[in-house]
């Protein structure tokens, strides 16, 4: 049995930024429900995503590899993606992950669409998850015969990530074997296995097919808050508690203290760092280093920059410390 994770799921950048915006932004900023509520969905989804890797962790694969959060770009400018992708000798394999909490969730098929009520009772329109896989098989295929791949049947399923959030499927809802929970994956991989047996990818194809798939991936978010549109002199400013994310940590003599949580360290200046760079996606001088920790002292900023050994431009006040690597 081999299975190998060719494309790890990290934190998507696009939490990344919606949790530091959530974080910096006054709760009485305009934008600022805007913003908690994209947290909470981003959150979510990776909340979802994340618990199916456990189940496909202990799942007997047969000769597969396993593709997390996938993003093509087409020519058209337009781009598709897909949670998680498996790859077998025999067929390929479309995950589309929801994650949903509170009342039940109800698919229905004519229209197609997904409704959902929050906890806070607001009733929520999507529409159909089926849908939407149906459409990453498709784009799947026609990427596969643009980058000269053999063509390969492709399975697509619909994984209602929470246990605990009733699915309802409307008695005229056709798809509903292709809507399941992750505890199931295990079976019908099985299935699958037993229907797709003949390989139609030889090593080859399938090292080809993979150096695709890794090569063409794209993420979606480049750093900065411009979806958000708070400015750099809104945002709130401080060093904040890498442990419980309370906004702002107090130095005391040579350590760094949290009075909500009662953390403390030396090193809490590289979450913050962070922070500015997912805001900007841009360098920081040294006065503006001071400006968003709210740090005056000099000898800590030099000390904090020579630690982070981290690229730079330029020489006194005009020097440039690139943050990109911060981030990887
Ligand atoms: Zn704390």
């Amino acid at each position: 049995m081999i299975c190998l994770i060719k494309k790890n799921r990290s934190i998507p950048l696009a939490l990344l930024i919606a949790e530091a915006a959530h974080r910096r932004t006054p709760p009485l900023h305009p934008r600022y429900p805007y913003i908690k509520k994209d947290h909470r969905n981003f959150s979510s989804g990776y909340k979802g995503e994340s618990s199916v890797d456990y189940y496909l962790k202990n799942c007997p694969l047969s000769s597969s590899y396993i593709y997390h959060n996938l993003r093509f770009e087409r020519p058209d400018d337009e781009a598709f993606e897909m949670d998680v992708l498996l790859t077998f000798p025999g067929y390929l394999l479309i995950l589309e992950v929801k994650h949903y909490s509170g009342e039940p969730v109800t698919l229905k098929a004519d229209p197609h669409q997904l409704t959902w009520k929050s906890y806070e009772k607001k009733k929520n329109t999507f529409d159909d998850p089926i849908l939407q896989v149906k459409q990453q098989k498709k784009q799947l295929q026609l990427w596969l015969r643009t980058n000269n791949l053999p063509p390969m049947p492709v399975e697509y399923f619909v994984v209602m990530a929470n246990p605990h959030c009733e699915v309802i499927l409307s008695p005229s809802y056709k798809e509903r074997d292709r809507v399941i929970r992750p505890s199931y994956l295990e079976y019908l991989i099985y299935e699958f296995d037993q229907k797709h047996k003949k390989s139609i990818l030889t090593e080859g194809v399938l090292r080809d097919l993979d150096q695709a798939l890794l090569s063409q991936h794209r993420e979606l978010f480049k750093p900065g808050m411009e979806r958000y549109n708070v400015s750099f002199e809104e945002l709130k400013k401080g060093v904040h508690c890498p442990d419980c994310k309370y906004l702002k940590m107090r130095k005391v003599h040579r350590t760094w203290e949290c009075a909500a949580c009662g953390f403390y360290s030396k090193e809490v200046l590289l979450d913050t760092l962070k922070d500015y760079y997912l805001k900007t996606g841009k360098s920081i001088t040294n006065q503006l280093f001071s400006q968003w920790c709210e740090i005056n002292n000099r000898k800590t900023i030099k000390k904090t920059f020579k630690r982070l050994d981290l690229n730079y431009d330029g020489e006194t006040k005009a020097r440039r410390y690139f943050l990109g690597a911060l981030i990887p």
